[in-house]
């Protein structure tokens, strides 16, 4: 039955498991461990332990079990595995699945914690990684060369929104037999279809949309059956980047509201978008679910136009204009989470992507007058009113 069920029914009702008191919201399963009836039963259960059967919190939780069920669904995925953070995701789902000698093409745009893990830990056991540009699909042709392993990727690129092509990129790395990883975060579980467009393995961050009331920090690994627990539970079960049955049920109540907080927020940053077209202060406005964003074809085609809840701002005064128009906000708050409530504004080139070098911030257009602005839930035409008047105390 749950098969038909539209994305919203999912989000509210997938994987519900209910205990023997019928509760209507989801219990917190606050349990490290299980009891077992006779030592036989341990013997049993650590053999082969059923859909319902847990061991240990590290391995699987009644909580935990039933957010992994609920997102995988909504994401059309086999199955998934929750962990503590998103980069404990990201590195989870890398480090599970590669080892000495194979090679990962990855597109440069980056959160920075993913370059890392990608640029300074992986090649030091050995893994060969190969940046390229995300958008343009003939240095991913070059790239993706026989014998390529992984392809990773943010669809959305984090801060100056970036879209690369799903479908071709995943075409051209099954022609080789690589395992395509999206981190699709920006994009959100409401806009996207990653598995249907071709992605072996989705990555989210549930720190940001999922809870988006800024609460917890937490992850999840989406993919086939077989991906997920031959692959990835071994490997995070043994290595403890868990999620906790607290923070999974901070997670499910989340899903129960992600739709429409999404849409909302979506909704927001276009008319915000929209409003800030040629203002005199502004370099640039880049929103992908704008039709004057360069690749905004690619985001009908692959988000059904939706361009997602953040937005980035160039300044022309450069960092100082910067700096002055943040401190000008009063309802937006200064910090770097986002897909939040609160809007939030974050001035990349000096916090999140303070550690690139210059040519590297050049390279991806991390200007000194660029801000981010991820649009919470607030009235959007509050939002614009602070916006311009602070556009006009930055000039
Ligand atoms: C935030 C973020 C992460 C890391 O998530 P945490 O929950 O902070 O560990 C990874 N990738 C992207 C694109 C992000 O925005």
């Amino acid at each position: 039955m749950s098969d038909t069920w539209n994305p919203r029914t999912r989000a509210v009702h997938g994987g519900t498991r209910r205990s023997q008191y019928g509760e209507v919201s989801e219990a917190i399963f606050l349990t490290q461990g299980f009891v077992y009836d006779s030592a036989e039963a341990a013997a049993q259960r650590f053999e082969s332990a059923g859909e319902d059967e847990f061991i240990y919190a590290r391995y699987g939780n009644p909580t935990v079990a039933m957010f992994e069920d609920r997102i995988a669904m909504l994401e059309g995925a086999e199955d998934g595995f929750a962990t503590a953070s998103g980069m404990a995701a990201v590195s989870g789902a890398l480090t599970s699945m590669l080892k000495a000698g194979d090679r990962v093409v990855s597109s440069r745009a980056l959160f920075g914690s993913c370059l890392y893990v990608l640029e300074d830990i992986l090649t030091r056991y050995g893994v060969e990684v190969e940046f390229v540009d995300g958008t343009d699909l003939d240095q991913w042709r070059a790239a993706i060369t026989p014998g390529t392993r992984a392809v990773f990727f943010e669809a959305l690129s984090n801060p100056t929104l970036e879209v690369v092509d799903i479908a071709a990129v995943s075409a051209l790395a099954h022609a080789v037999g690589a395992t395509v990883l999206v981190d699709n975060v920006f994009a959100t579980p409401v806009f996207s279809n990653a598995i249907e467009q071709g992605a072996d393995v989705v990555i989210y961050s549930a720190t940001k949309h999922i809870d988006g009331q800024g609460r917890a920090l937490g992850g999840i690994i989406l993919g086939t059956r077989e991906f997920i627990r031959k692959t990835v539970e071994p490997y995070m079960k043994h290595t403890g980047g868990s999620m906790s049955p607290f923070t999974a049920w901070v997670m499910l109540k989340g899903l129960e509201t992600l739709d429409l907080r999404v849409r909302a927020q979506a909704a927001s940053a276009l008319a915000i978008a929209d409003a800030l077209q040629g203002h005199g202060a502004l370099s640039r406005v880049i929103y992908p679910g704008h039709h004057s964003h360069a690749q905004n074809a690619l985001v009908q085609r692959q988000m059904e136009g939706n361009g997602g809840t953040v937005l980035s701002l160039d300044l022309a005064g450069g960092q100082a204009a910067a700096f002055k128009f943040l401190n000008a906000l009063s309802i937006p708050v200064i910090s770097n989470n986002l897909g939040d409530a609160k809007s939030i504004l974050t001035h990349p080139a000096t916090t999140t992507h303070q550690r690139l070098p210059q040519d590297q911030k050049d390279h991806l257009g991390i200007t000194p007058g660029l801000v981010r602005m991820s649009v919470g839930l607030e009235d959007a035409q509050d939002l614009i009113g602070d916006i311009l008047q602070a556009l006009d105390q930055a000039q």
